[in-house]
C-alpha cells in the first residue's frame, strides 16, 4: 500500500510491473491459469496459497484495477464486480441471510431501492428505508435485533441529499453493524467515508470513475476497520467456520482480509458476476484521470448551478455548491474540494414544461446515465424511477418535475449556452 497523494495513486497504484513486464497494465484475457502440479492447485482450493486459477473468482487485471481502488479509497482490500447492482448486492448478501434485516437510507439509488427493497425481501431479507436527514433518535428506531447494516449513498442519485457520514457511522456502531455507503457520486477525490467513520464503500464505476460511459462496472472497498469478531453471533458467516472450505473461519485465517475474501470465494464462486478483464482495463484508463477530471465536472456543474439559479424560468435549483443548499453545510464538512458534476432542477409550470425543455436541447444527450464526460440529462419520474408512485418518489426525493442534469467537461459556455437556448423556447 502506497502513502502516494491521491493523482499519483490514480496513475501509478494497482499495477506495478517487474522486470520485462509491460509497463501499462496487461488484460489478461484467459478464463484459466496453469499449474505445475495437482498440488498446488489443490491448494488454491483450499484457500491455503493465493493464486489465479479461474477467472469467476479473481483475475490479475481485476484485482490490479480493485486494488487501485482501494489505495484511493484508503481501505486495506477490494474487490471489482460486473456492476454497481452486483457491488450492492454483495456487499450485503455477504452478511446477511433469510432471517435479517438492514437499515437504508430512502433515497438512494432507485436501483438500489428496488433491489432492497423488493428483490432482496424476496431472499428472506428485509429492509426498513430511512430519512436520512432524520434526527439519529428517529433513525435509532429502525434497528431490529436482527439488522445486520446500515446502508445509504455520500450523495443521493438523483436527490443529492449529502450524507451526514459521522451520524451514520455512529448509528451502526452503536447497534452493532457496519455502515456500507455506497461512494459513486462523490468518488474518494471529493470524500473518502472510511476517514469518517464508514466501514466499507462501494462503487458503481460505471459512472465518474469508467468516466466515458464505456464499462458498467462496479467495486467493493474493506476499510478492515470493522470488528466482526466482537459481534461474532451477529455475523456467523464470517466468524464461524464455512463447510464449503473445510471448516474455514474468514475472521481466523484472513483477519481484516475476512470480508473480501468470504465475497470473493462464497459469492463470486457462486453467483458470478466478475467483469470482463477488458472492461477492467478500460476503467483502469478512465481511473488514470479521475483527479483531473472530478474538479472539472465541479467546476462546470458550479458554473451551470448558478446560470439556473438566475434564471427567472427555473422554479428551483438542488446542488450542493449553492450556498443557500439544503446540504452546502455537510458538503463543506464532507466534501470541500467538490461534490460532484451532477445538478438537479424544475421548471416553473412542472412536470410536462420539464420534458417539452428536454427535448430542446441540442447537444445535451437525454441518456439513461450519468457522471460521465459528456453532459446528459434525464427525467426520472419517465425513465429511471418509472415503477416508483409518487409518494415512493417524494420519499425517495424525486419530485416529479425533477430534471437531472449530469454536467460533463465541455468548455461551460457551450453547455450553458444549449441550456439558454432550450429554456428560450419554453
Ligand atoms: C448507477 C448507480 C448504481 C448502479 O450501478 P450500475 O453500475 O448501473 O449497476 C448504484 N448506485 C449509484 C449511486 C449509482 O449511481
Amino acid at each position: 500500500m502506497s502513502d502516494y497523494k491521491m493523482e499519483t495513486k490514480c496513475i501509478q497504484s494497482g499495477w506495478h510491473p517487474q522486470k520485462g513486464e509491460p509497463r501499462v497494465l496487461p488484460i489478461y484475457q484467459s478464463t484459466t491459469f496453469k499449474y505445475d502440479t495437482s498440488d498446488q492447485m489443490g491448494r488454491l482450493f483450499d484457500l491455503e496459497d493465493e493464486g489465479y486459477f479461474y477467472t469467476r473468482l479473481q483475475n490479475p487485471t481485476n484485482d490490479a484495477v480493485a486494488q487501485k481502488i482501494c489505495e484511493l479509497e484508503g481501505g486495506v482490500a477490494a474487490m471489482l464486480t460486473s456492476s454497481g447492482q452486483a457491488a450492492n448486492y454483495y456487499a450485503l448478501f455477504n452478511i446477511c441471510e433469510a432471517g435479517d434485516h438492514v437499515v437504508c437510507s430512502s433515497t438512494v439509488y432507485g436501483g438500489t431501492f428496488n433491489l432492497y427493497g423488493a428483490t432482496m425481501k424476496k431472499q428472506g431479507i428485509d429492509c426498513t428505508f430511512v430519512d436520512p436527514d432524520a434526527p439519529a433518535e428517529e433513525i435509532a428506531k429502525a434497528f431490529q435485533p436482527n439488522t445486520k447494516a446500515l446502508f445509504a449513498e455520500t450523495i443521493a442519485n438523483p436527490a443529492l441529499v449529502v450524507l451526514d457520514i459521522e451520524k451514520f457511522a455512529k448509528l451502526a456502531h452503536d447497534h452493532g453493524v457496519p455502515l456500507i455507503v455506497d461512494n459513486t457520486f462523490a468518488t474518494p477525490i471529493n470524500c473518502r467515508p472510511f476517514e469518517w467513520g464508514a466501514d466499507i464503500v462501494t462503487h458503481s464505476t460505471t459512472k465518474y470513475m469508467d468516466g466515458h460511459a464505456m464499462a458498467v462496472g462496479g467495486c467493493i472497498v474493506d476499510s478492515g476497520n470493522f470488528d466482526w469478531e466482537a459481534h461474532a453471533d451477529k455475523f456467523p458467516g464470517l466468524t464461524q467456520p464455512d463447510p464449503t472450505y473445510h471448516g474455514i473461519a474468514y475472521t481466523k485465517k484472513f483477519g481484516k482480509g475476512a470480508y473480501i475474501t468470504k465475497a470473493t470465494a462464497q459469492l463470486m464462486r457462486d453467483l458470478g458476476s466478475i467483469p470482463s478483464p477488458m472492461n477492467a482495463f478500460l476503467l483502469n484508463v478512465g481511473l488514470e484521470t479521475l483527479h483531473l477530471r472530478v474538479p472539472r465536472h465541479c467546476e462546470n456543474a458550479q458554473k451551470v448551478a448558478e446560470f439556473l439559479n438566475n434564471n427567472e424560468k427555473v422554479a428551483w435549483v438542488n446542488y450542493a455548491g449553492l450556498p443557500d443548499n439544503k446540504y452546502h453545510e455537510l458538503a463543506q464538512k464532507y466534501m470541500p474540494t467538490g461534490t460532484c458534476g451532477v445538478i438537479s432542477f424544475g421548471l416553473k409550470g412542472g412536470r410536462a414544461v420539464s420534458v417539452g425543455f428536454m427535448d430542446k436541447l441540442k447537444m445535451i444527450a437525454i441518456v439513461t446515465h450519468v457522471a460521465d464526460a459528456r453532459t446528459c440529462v434525464l427525467h426520472p419520474a419517465s425513465h429511471t424511477h418509472r415503477q416508483m408512485t409518487d409518494e415512493q418518489l417524494i420519499e425517495a426525493g424525486v419530485a416529479p418535475d425533477l430534471i437531472r442534469l449530469s454536467v460533463g467537461i465541455e468548455n461551460a459556455d457551450d453547455i450553458i449556452d444549449d441550456l439558454k437556448q432550450a429554456l428560450a423556447t419554453i
